[in-house]
C-alpha cells in the first residue's frame, strides 16, 4: 500500500487508501426510480449521483445552488452527460432547501422523487461508510478522513473494530457543529453514538475550497485533491510533528474521491465563495 513519506512523521507510518466515499454513501441509497439531490456547481456528490443513475438505471435530478451558467462547467456537463436533469435554486432558496415550502415546490415540479441531502449524508450513507474499515488491507491503529458533512467519518467510526480510532479533519472553517452532525448521523443510522472518533478543526487552511501557498504546494507535490485530501494529509503531518500520535502509530489516511478524475478538471476555482460542503 502506498505510504505518505514526510520527515516530520518520524516513526508514524501513514498508509494511503484510495476510496470513492461518495459512491460508498450511495450504495444503500439506491432503489427509487427517481432521485433528487442538491449541490454546488462543482459538487462531487452531484457527479456521484449522476453516475450512479446512469450505471443503475434510475432518473436523477440535480438541484444546483445559484443561477444557471452556460456553458456548463465540466462537472455539471459530466452530470448532464450521465442523464441528470438540472434545476437551480437562488442562494436564498437554497439555504432553505430543507424547509417544507421549498421541498413542496421541488416535489410539485419533479413529482415522486426520493430526496437525498446535500453531500449525500443520511443514515443509509453512514451504513455504507461503515463497510470501509473491513476493506482496509493493512494493520492499523487510526483511520483518518476529511470531513465535509460528516457522513463518512460517522460511518467509518461505527464500522471500526474494538480499540481502533477514527480521526476526521474538518475542511470547513468554524466547523465545531460537525461533531453534533456526526453524532446525529450515527444515532439516525444505529440508534447510538460511538466515542472512538474525534474531529480536528485546525487544518481547514482558511475554509472550504480556500487554500494557502503551503496547501497548494503540498497538493501539487503529492498529486492529491486540494479541497479535502491535501488538508487531511497536511493535518496528519502537523499532528505527528506535535507528537499527537504515539511512536510507531500506524495511520490509514482515506484518500477520498474518484481516482480516475483528473484533479485539475474538477477543482473549484480559487476563491470559490461557498462556505458549504459539496
Ligand atoms: C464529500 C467528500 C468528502 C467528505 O465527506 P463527508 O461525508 O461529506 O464528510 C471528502 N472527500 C471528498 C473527495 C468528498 O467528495
Amino acid at each position: 500500500m502506498e505510504e505518505l513519506l514526510d520527515p516530520a512523521l518520524g516513526s508514524v507510518r501513514v498508509f494511503l487508501m484510495h476510496d470513492d466515499n461518495k459512491a460508498r454513501k450511495l450504495r444503500h441509497n439506491l432503489g427509487h426510480p427517481r432521485v433528487l439531490t442538491f449541490g454546488g456547481a462543482y459538487s462531487n456528490h452531484i457527479r456521484a449521483v449522476a453516475a450512479a443513475g446512469r450505471r443503475h438505471g434510475f432518473e436523477t435530478v440535480g438541484v444546483i445552488r445559484g443561477e444557471e451558467r452556460l456553458p456548463l462547467n465540466p462537472s455539471l456537463a459530466y452530470a448532464v452527460a450521465c442523464g441528470m436533469r438540472l434545476d437551480y435554486l437562488d442562494r436564498d432558496s437554497y439555504r432553505r432547501k430543507d424547509t417544507p415550502e421549498v421541498v413542496a415546490r421541488l416535489r410539485e415540479r419533479w413529482g415522486d422523487v426520493a430526496i437525498l441531502p446535500e453531500g449525500g449524508s443520511n443514515a443509509a450513507a453512514v451504513r455504507g461508510c461503515a463497510e470501509l474499515p473491513a476493506d482496509i488491507p493493512v494493520p492499523y491503529d487510526v483511520v483518518c478522513c476529511p470531513v465535509g458533512t460528516g457522513g463518512t467519518l460517522a460511518g467509518i467510526a461505527a464500522g471500526l473494530p474494538e480499540g481502533k480510532r477514527a480521526l476526521g479533519f474538518a475542511v470547513l472553517k468554524g466547523a465545531a457543529f460537525l461533531a453534533g452532525e456526526v453524532a446525529r448521523l450515527q444515532r439516525e443510522a444505529y440508534g447510538r453514538v460511538w466515542d472512538n472518533w474525534a474531529i480536528d478543526l485546525g487544518h481547514h487552511f482558511g475554509g472550504y475550497a480556500r487554500t494557502t501557498p503551503e496547501l497548494t504546494a503540498f497538493a501539487a507535490e503529492h498529486r492529491v485533491e486540494r479541497v479535502y485530501v491535501a488538508k487531511m494529509l497536511l493535518g496528519i503531518v502537523g499532528l505527528a510533528r506535535r507528537g499527537v500520535f504515539p511512536a510507531g502509530a500506524r495511520v490509514v489516511a482515506v484518500v477520498t474521491g474518484q481516482p480516475s478524475t483528473p484533479v485539475a478538471a474538477w477543482g473549484a476555482p480559487t476563491g470559490f465563495d461557498s462556505g458549504e460542503p459539496r
